[in-house]
């Protein structure tokens, strides 16, 4: 049949509202929604039928409803709804990296509405937007003072916009990294209009590499942590207590990114202890009390709190950034930082153990796991092939890469482990697991104790779908 004829037989829009699939998705949607679907789908189908892919006309009208039902199912994947993360990565990316405590969560429903942002209810004066986070961290981490920013993405712009803009800053060659999501740190420095000046070697970089690069177009001096990746064997790089310590003018300061910044109280973790303090280092406290002039940390990684970028520094240079136009335009929400206050608040009770769901996830007892795993398998086994087997969950994030926390897992053997993955992501209660060979497997590091049961019901309902679907193949 001719491309012309085929063109005939794309249904009407009344026609397709007459089918059952498409008139359900109408009672569901606001009308301009289903209409941009049903327009996608008789585009797409007209460019399939130009380019010949389509040869039959009783096609026709089931690939254009098809179409519209994938177009349903990526709006509806794409919903933001809470998931249930038993991929034993701790701070996952794309689940939105730290989940945040009660306390954390409470606050900022009790900052929803009015709430006192710029305002001290003492002296019903104003205050600077973030105040009390400020003095927080002045408590906790002895800095004279702070700004609070979007992210550490961000608190890197503005630190370089606002330091070095039009000169040079110093740093290492192996430090020159990209932090994920194409953020390079090269890139970051020209976009911020700063010259990077590369001392040392990919390996190897020492104090007077640093020294013989100061020069009067030197603005500052920056060490980043790596992050994301590791340098072992042949390898040296400077302290920051070293390069405070190196012959600079006070003109110059000493920039420390720390990433994943973490307060030190996590000095208990009970499995791999040395590594993780050694990866960890320096700690927050650490690299303002070695003398950092500006110290940058995320709040969404091992500090457990929401998304935002913490500058924590001397009086002097924090002025600069408080004053700096680009300020106004990575200021927190409201709700943010009511969660940042709950979250220090709790750093500062030293309550992390029984409030913090990163603490706990960090220091969760593997006998402990691998119980509620057991618990879980139990309500399995009527059903399908399963077992409690010893897996690694990580840190993720950016932080501590290549190091790993023993835990415990429940696996599931199926038919086919990516299509139980699907079901139980897109199930009612989603659950994230992870695929090995045939089986799924379920780190409960990550699965909070009141998640335990939710998560079995999940799984049971997607063993059930499971079968009935490789059934009817
Ligand atoms: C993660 C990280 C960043 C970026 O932090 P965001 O809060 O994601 O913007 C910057 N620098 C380092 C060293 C990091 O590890």
């Amino acid at each position: 049949m001719s491309q012309h004829s085929l063109l005939r037989f794309i249904p009407s829009f009344d026609r397709l509202s007459q089918d059952d699939r498409i008139e359900m998705l109408q009672k569901a949607y606001p009308h301009p929604i289903v209409l941009k679907w049903i327009r996608r789908a008789i585009e797409e189908m007209r460019e399939e039928i130009d380019a010949e892919r389509i040869q039959q006309p009783a096609d026709i009208f089931e690939n254009i409803v098809s179409s519209i039902l994938e177009q349903e199912q990526l709006y509806r994947g794409s919903k933001i709804r809470p998931v249930i993360n038993a991929t034993g990565i701790i701070l996952h990316t794309n689940l939105g990296r730290a989940p945040l405590s009660e306390r954390a969560i409470e606050r900022m429903i009790g900052a929803a509405n009015a709430a006192n942002v710029e305002l001290n209810l003492h002296t019903g004066k104003r205050n600077h937007r973030g105040q009390h986070c400020v003095e927080q961290l002045c408590h906790l981490t002895g800095c004279e003072d702070a700004v609070l920013v979007n992210n550490c993405a961000a608190a890197t712009i503005l630190v370089l916009q606002a330091v070095a803009a039009g000169r040079e800053v110093i740093i290492s060659r192996g430090q020159l990294v990209e932090i994920g999501g194409g953020f390079r740190l090269p890139d970051v420095f020209r976009s911020a209009g700063v010259t990077i000046r590369e001392v040392g070697t990919t390996n190897r970089t020492y104090v007077r590499d640093y020294e013989s690069a100061l020069t009067e177009q030197t603005a500052a001096v920056m060490r980043v942590h790596h992050s994301n990746y590791q340098l072992s064997g042949f390898v040296t790089e400077p302290s920051i207590a070293e390069l405070v310590q190196m012959q600079h003018t006070a003109q110059i300061p000493i920039i420390d990114d720390l990433g994943s910044g973490w307060l030190g109280d996590h000095g208990r973790i009970s499995d791999p202890t040395e590594s993780l303090c050694r990866l960890s280092d320096p700690s927050i406290p650490d690299s303002v009390s070695a003398g950092a002039d500006l110290t940058l940390f995320s709040g969404d990684k091992l500090l457990g709190g929401p998304q935002c970028g913490i500058i924590l520094g001397k009086r002097k240079w924090i002025d600069i950034l408080r004053r700096n136009p680009l300020m106004r335009a990575m200021r927190l929400d409201k709700l943010v930082l009511a969660a940042l206050e709950g979250t220090l608040e709790i750093h500062l009770e030293q309550l992390g153990d029984s409030e913090l769901p990163i603490t706990q996830m960090l220091l969760a007892n593997r006998e402990e796991i691998r119980a509620r795993c057991e618990e879980i398998t139990e309500r399995i086994k009527p059903l399908a092939h399963c077992d409690v087997v010893p897996c690694d969950s990580q840190l993720g994030g950016g932080s501590m890469p290549g190091q790993t926390l023993n835990s415990y897992a429940v696996r599931i053997h199926c038919k086919s482990a990516h299509r139980l993955a699907k079901i139980l992501r897109t199930g009612p209660t989603p659950v994230l697991g992870r695929i090995a060979n045939d089986s799924i497997m379920f780190d409960l590091r990550t699965v909070r104790s009141s998640q335990t049961e939710p998560l079995a019901n999940a799984i049971r309902q997607a063993i059930s779908l499971e079968a009935e679907q490789s059934k009817a193949e």
